[in-house]
């Protein structure tokens, strides 16, 4: 066990994942000593103290809280590069969200290589990593540039899944455990939509993104109901784009895809995560590689021209070889965009729980050879986001073709337009004029959901009256 021990509550975050991207196989645990001075400490199990990284400020006066946290982030950083002999990445950026500085700056004025210099000397961040985040952020600000002041996405969430991978930290459940709450769960949801709907008058659609759990577990009638709820209470006359993650191939069918299709659903993902049959069993997803091939073969003759595939590199057992065999069966595929990720185990999931931890020391390859792969099919990357305890402190990237580059993505992780966000464990967040962001969160637990969608309602009201 390490113990990283913090002056203040605001060292913590960082120090806390710092320790943790360095040494992803130990347990950690972080807390706090109140202290008039600035320091992270981390001690290992034997009491040796692995790094003290502390900031005196100056007697002469005021150093503002966040240079000195700041400072304490770099000291901590350069003192675990020293003991373990590696970098991370992403330098000492812990935050998700790494592009949002990148269009912060270009929104500033900043040049690529000003930036990209910067987050090199100030951040650590690999030269590689920094013009990653500055080419996607380019991209990003051409797409959201097209977005008109009085736009709004929609989130629906089906919080349902074939059966529930040992990776997933989702609040979803298994379909056979809810297969009787299902009528209630979209009853409730109904209710939550025609609230918005009410609510949003004034705004203009621009994205309906449908995910979860995995939407396709409805069947085609229930899809059918919901779909044709959302065209009856909102407009599509500023409607961008309409993604349905169908997700699991197991749950897709030729019935359901009709629906999607007659609806003017123009989006979809079917996601493999992985070619390789062992690893499909390893991770609990009840399918086989031959199911995907047939899912994508019928979105395509259901006439689907953007198709999204979702993979994970740094999967359980997973060698460099698996990874680019996986990426060769879906070149043979071709879709229209790929989300590569790499593999983040939260304690929330069956793998964190057994306290496994497969993080493969191949991973930086894998997602090398996945961004090459990317390029051959004539995609360049979109999107980027972290996520807590993510292998090796890597990053998830979306790659599209031209024009098949998934907006909502793009909108949930630079945060510039309102996305209200219905279903059991839906955020949504209100953006306001000035940059101010105001969040409102369902219930997580689909029965509380349920019986407490009045409350959801009630809340999702406050938050989008002027
Ligand atoms: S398909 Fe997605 S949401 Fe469903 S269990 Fe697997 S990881 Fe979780």
């Amino acid at each position: 066990m390490i113990r990283v021990v913090c002056s203040k509550e605001t060292y913590v975050y960082n120090g806390y994942h710092m320790v943790k991207a360095f040494y992803p196989h130990e347990e950690a645990a972080s807390c706090v000593e109140e202290k008039a001075s600035h320091y992270i400490s981390v001690y290992f199990e034997d009491g040796s103290a692995a790094a003290v990284a502390k900031e005196e400020v100056p007697g002469d006066g005021v150093v503002e809280a966040r240079e000195l946290k700041y400072r304490i982030d770099c000291l901590l950083y350069k003192k675990l590069v020293s003991r373990t002999g590696r970098s991370l990445a992403w330098g000492i950026l812990m935050g998700v969200r790494p592009t949002k500085i990148a269009m912060a700056e270009m929104e500033g004025g900043a040049v690529k290589e000003d930036f990209t210099a910067r987050f090199v000397q100030d951040y650590f961040v690999s030269r590689e990593k920094a013009e990653l985040a500055w080419q996607i952020a380019e991209r990003e600000k051409r797409l959201l540039d097209r977005l008109d002041k009085r736009g709004i996405s929609l989130y629906i969430g089906i919080p349902f899944c074939p059966s529930v991978c040992t990776y997933c930290s989702f609040s979803s459940g298994a379909l056979a455990d809810w297969k009787d709450r299902v009528e209630d769960y979209i009853d409730a949801l109904l209710r939550e939509l025609a609230a918005i709907a009410r609510a949003a008058v004034k705004w203009r659609l621009n994205t309906i993104y449908i995910g979860g759990g995995t939407p396709t577990t409805l069947s085609a009638a229930q899809m059918e109901r919901l779909l044709s709820f959302l065209d009856e209470k909102f407009s599509k006359e500023h409607l961008l784009e309409y993604t349905v993650e169908a997700g699991r191939p197991d749950s897709i069918t030729p019935e359901k895809l009709s629906v999607l299709k007659a609806h003017g659903v123009t989006r979809i993902s079917i996601n493999p995560q992985s070619m390789q049959q062992k690893t499909l069993d390893v991770i609990g997803r009840l399918h086989t590689p031959e199911d995907i091939r047939t899912a994508y073969r019928m979105a395509r003759e259901a006439g689907f021209d953007n198709i999204n595939m979702d993979l994970i590199a740094g999967l359980p057992k997973e060698t460099e070889e698996d990874m680019r065999d996986t990426l060769s069966q879906i070149e043979r595929l071709a879709p229209d965009s790929i989300t590569v990720h790499s593999l983040a185990v939260k304690r929330a999931a069956r793998m964190g729980q057994k306290k496994e931890y497969p993080m493969s020391p191949q991973i930086g390859q894998m997602i090398r050879d996945a961004a090459d792969c990317a390029k051959r099919m004539g995609m360049s990357p979109y999107y980027l986001y972290r996520q807590k305890n993510i292998s090796g402190n890597f990053e998830n990237v979306g790659y599209a073709k031209v024009d098949k580059a998934g907006l909502y993505n793009i909108l949930i992780m630079e945060e510039k337009q309102t996305i209200v966000a219905c279903g059991a464990g839906s955020i949504s967040k209100r953006v306001y004029p000035d940059g101010r962001i105001e969040r409102c969160e369902n219930v997580k637990d689909i029965a509380s959901f349920i019986e407490r969608i009045d409350e959801m309602i009630e809340r999702k009201r406050k938050l989008l009256e002027d």
